[in-house]
């Protein structure tokens, strides 16, 4: 597990990740839309499993108090 520096408890704690998939992006009845967008991004990053980027939020989770912190693709991907 990451460590990193917890807001909450003021120091370095263990945390864990996790991957929600936002929601609001594309509302109900677009699938093709979703799909062809999807596609788009599939063959822009070729085909390497990154095409989800834009479709998730990623957190990290103090395991120590519990709280959470959105931790968006950040440096590491631009
Ligand atoms: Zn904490």
């Amino acid at each position: 597990m990451p460590k990193q520096f917890c807001e909450k408890c003021g120091k370095e704690t263990e945390h864990k990740e996790f991957i929600k998939q936002k929601p609001s992006a594309y509302g109900p009845g677009k699938k093709e839309q979703f799909k062809a967008f999807v596609d788009g991004l599939v063959s822009g990053y070729g085909g390497g499993g990154l095409a989800a980027i834009e479709l998730i939020d990623r957190y990290v989770v103090c395991e120590a108090c519990g709280h959470k912190k959105l931790e968006n693709f950040g440096d590491e991907f631009k």
